[in-house]
Order: structure tokens, then sequence, then C-alpha cells
């Protein structure tokens, strides 16, 4: 069979480091141009558009904070400008700021939810009318086991983690007649400098609880938002992969 589809357009946040690298990376090489987006770390965004330009691949990088509306605006309407559609989005930007409830400030709970939660409604938002349009969209909102079991010194993270099931399903239930689907991807505990910033003694309790005995890679997260986006993914929406090696059975 012939694919008459166009080239489609992904937007990943946070696409240039850890498992947005790894999605850019597994997307851009299935054919799809990547605009990976990065809040900081423009050495590293262009390091990973250099690369993967090299080797045929199609990636624009995009400097934004998810957590203001104005700059979500605008990356989005830098892609459309450039690339007249977004098909595809993956918002994975996200961040930890760990303290127990007792410890942890009013400012440290906005921050998390600010990023991992509101920049979801944020860059949504601002996809979604020309999704509407084009009849086709694929959003996939990067959760976390944590926002499925809790965890101690998580409140905010797993508080936003678990918002985005909530999130994604509404949205998935007012867009599943417009040929868009929303779905989340929940990694487990993947070998990103996230997780390297876990002390030595509480990584060897996480292991403990890992069935299959070790830390995912970031290939393995980027695998199954590659498989959501997919063209032939049309009739799942709504849903949840977990990827976490057996941790919430
Ligand atoms: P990293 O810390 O390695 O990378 C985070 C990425 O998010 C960076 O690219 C960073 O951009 C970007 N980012 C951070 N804040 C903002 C912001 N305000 N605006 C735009 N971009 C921002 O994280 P991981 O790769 O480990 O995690 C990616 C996602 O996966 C997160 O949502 C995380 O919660 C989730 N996750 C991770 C797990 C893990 O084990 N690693 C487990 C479960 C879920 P910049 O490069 O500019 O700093």
């Amino acid at each position: 069979m012939t694919n008459t589809s166009p080239q489609r357009v992904a937007i990943v946040t946070g696409g240039a480091r850890g498992i947005g690298a790894a999605i850019t990376t597994a997307l851009a090489k299935s054919g799809v141009h990547v605009a990976a987006g990065y809040s900081s770390n423009a050495a590293a965004a262009e390091e990973l558009a250099g690369k993967l330009g090299a080797e045929g691949c199609s990636v624009s990088v995009h400097q934004g904070n998810v957590g203001v509306p104005e700059d979500c605006e605008r990356v989005v309407q830098e892609v459309l400008d450039s690339h007249g559609r977004v098909d595809i989005l993956v918002n994975n930007a996200g961040i930890t700021v760990d303290k127990t409830m007792r410890r942890m400030s009013v400012e440290d709970w906005h921050a998390v939810l600010r990023i991992n939660l509101s920049g979801a409604f944020y860059m949504s938002k601002s996809v979604l009318e020309q999704m509407i349009a084009n009849k086709f969209g694929r959003i996939v909102n990067i959760s976390s086991v944590v926002g499925q079991m809790g965890n101690i010194g998580q409140v905010n993270y797993a508080a936003s983690k678990s918002g985005l099931f909530g999130f994604t399903q509404s949205l998935a239930r007012e867009t599943a007649n417009k040929g868009i689907t929303v779905n989340c991807v929940a990694p487990g505990y993947i070998e990103t400098e996230m997780v390297a910033a876990v002390p030595e003694a509480a990584m060897e309790k996480i292991l403990a609880r890992i069935p299959v005995g070790r830390l995912g890679q970031a290939h393995e997260i980027a695998r199954a938002v590659q498989f959501l986006v997919d063209d032939d993914a049309g009739f799942i929406t709504g849903s949840v992969i977990s990827v976490n090696g057996g941790m919430d059975m």
C-alpha cells in the first residue's frame, strides 16, 4: 500500500534531552519533521538537531517555557509558519521539585504544576484549532508511574502527573470525533539526568520495586510514543500505556 499522507510535523516539548531527545530521534528517523522545544539548554538542542540533520532527518529547535502561555503560542506559530501544520504534539517537558509536604512551599507546588500540567494545557490549546481544521491530530502526554502510585517527597509532581490522566481523558472525549487522539505514556524509572539526581540509597530501594530489575531506557519510552502517534493508531484514545518494568501491575 502506498503511503499518501503528508510528511507529519511534530512538536516535542523538552525534546532535546533525556526522554524527549529519544522521542525526537525516533520520530525524526521515521520521517516526521520534529520541532524540538527547550527552555534553557540551547547547546543540547543545537547539538541534537545538528546530529540528526547530518543523518538526513528534519529537525528544528524552538526556545520557550511551557509554563508561559505566550511562549507556547509563539512556538506553535513558529512551526506553523515554517511547516504549515502541527500533526503531533508530545507534552514531554517536566520538572521535579522534591520535598516532603511539610517542607514544600506554595511556590514549589505551583512551579511543578505550572510546567508539568498547565504546560500540557497551554501547548494543547495552542495546537488544537488547526488540528481540528485538519481533521487529524495526535497528542501524547508524558505522565509517570508516580502519577499512578504516588511517591514520598513528590506530592506536587504526583498531582501534576495524575492530573494528566484526567486531562487526557477529557480532551480525548472532546476530540474523538475530530480525527484527534489524546493518550498518555506513563514511564517508570528511566535512566536520564532527572533520575541520576536520585541518591544512591533511594535508587537501591527503587530497583528492588521494579520486577524487570533495571531502570528503563529512554528509547523504550520513545517506542511507545511512536506507536501512539502513528497514522494507524486512530482507534486508540484516552489510554495510558505504562512503560515501567512491571512496577505497577
Ligand atoms: P530531563 O530533566 O532529562 O529533561 C527535561 C526536559 O524538559 C529538558 O529538555 C528541559 O529543557 C525541558 N524543560 C524543563 N522545564 C521546561 C520548561 N519550563 N519549558 C520547556 N521545557 C522545559 O527529564 P526526563 O527526560 O527524565 O523527563 C522527561 C519527561 O518524562 C518529564 O515529563 C518527566 O516527568 C517524565 N518522566 C521521567 C521519568 C524518568 O525516570 N526520567 C519517569 C517518569 C516520567 P532544557 O533542555 O532546556 O533544560
